[in-house]
């Protein structure tokens, strides 16, 4: 993915990145094929925001999760990480089940909470509550515990 639409307050990504946009997920999948045929194990999917990751194409709508699962397919590929997520989105239970039935997706979540006070996180323009960032790790450790 590259850029960011949430203007956090005192955040230069949006003004030197530019809009949020999700690459396709085909070359996406190609590029970690590549990877994986040069002895790639490894990869990390990337974005300001990854979990808002979410891409039309006809019919189908593809989300994080999606390309979690298709990124499992490609043969040679041991571990999968994605980095960084965003405290509200909404694919947030898709990723977390994916990231539970999914063996080579690691169990590692990069979600910044940047304050614990609800004054503090409207100052910085986050569109969460301290509860609803909490509430969220509740959900994480439901669908998938460590
Ligand atoms: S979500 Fe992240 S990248 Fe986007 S404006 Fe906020 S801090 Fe910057």
């Amino acid at each position: 993915m590259h850029g960011c639409d949430n203007f956090c307050s005192y955040c230069v990504v949006p003004y030197v990145r530019g809009p949020q946009i999700s690459r396709p997920p085909n070359l996406i999948i190609d590029q970690v094929k590549r990877l994986a045929e040069n002895g790639i194990k490894q990869i990390t999917l990337l974005g300001q925001r990854v979990n808002a990751y979410k891409y039309t194409n006809g019919d189908k709508t593809y989300c994080l999760a999606d390309l979690l699962e298709m990124a499992s397919a490609v043969n040679g590929i041991e571990w999968i990480k994605f980095v960084t997520s965003y405290p509200a989105e909404e694919y947030f239970d898709e990723i977390c089940k994916a990231m539970a039935n999914l063996p080579k997706v690691c169990h590692y979540l990069h979600m910044p909470a940047q304050s614990g006070s609800d004054k503090i996180l409207k100052a910085m323009n986050r569109h969460y509550t301290a509860a609803q960032y909490l509430d969220l790790l509740a959900v994480r450790e439901l669908l998938c515990p460590t």
